[in-house]
């Protein structure tokens, strides 16, 4: 092989390894992309309109992860979720479309894998809707303000309710207090 081949060679094997380097970090740039909320236009944390909003618009608005959840109603494996051992002070919010759900005051921990409250933060906070779904009978709790599946409620929570809000932390959102 003369030298200008040998040359030749090497530099289209720089520009090939520099080409699939520059794809990968633009892929990762895209994954990372599809994983931060895109713009949510029904997002307030003020706002207590209630929305209706098709899930058609939502699946734009929210991460595929999340509309899973909370459009499609499906739960997030036990024990993975980032707020089931988690305990700072602060604010749970609806992730779909900021409605405050819960203080961290009303968190206990639980060996049931889902971060689990014993009272909401206002009464209006969520709805209820019962749900026959795998043989069970189970009260299904949705966001007082989208609808948006939240997760379930049990009668075996702590004092002073006795009851167990269990939630899918991707549904949530944690603002900590501020100091
Ligand atoms: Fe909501």
């Amino acid at each position: 092989m003369q030298n200008n081949e040998r040359q030749a060679m090497k530099n289209s094997i720089i520009k090939t390894l520099g080409f699939v380097l520059v794809s990968s970090l633009a892929g990762a740039c895209n994954s990372t992309a599809q994983n931060a909320p895109p713009h949510n236009p029904y997002y307030s944390r003020t706002d207590t309109t209630h929305l209706n909003v098709s899930n058609k618009e939502w699946k734009k608005v929210l991460t595929p992860e999340l509309y899973a959840v909370a459009r499609a109603g499906e739960t997030e494996m036990a024990f993975t979720g980032k707020y089931y051992e988690f305990d700072v002070k602060g604010t749970y919010y609806c992730a779909a479309c900021g409605n405050p759900l819960f203080r961290s005051t009303a968190k206990f921990s639980t060996t049931c894998g889902w971060p689990s409250f014993f009272e909401t933060l206002r009464p209006n906070s969520v709805r209820y809707k019962d749900d026959y779904a795998y043989n069970m009978t189970r009260t299904e709790v949705l966001c007082g303000r989208c609808d948006a599946h939240l997760g379930h409620v049990f009668d075996d929570g702590p004092a002073p309710t006795g009851k167990r809000f269990c939630m899918n932390s991707i549904s949530l959102e944690f603002e900590p207090d501020q100091k």
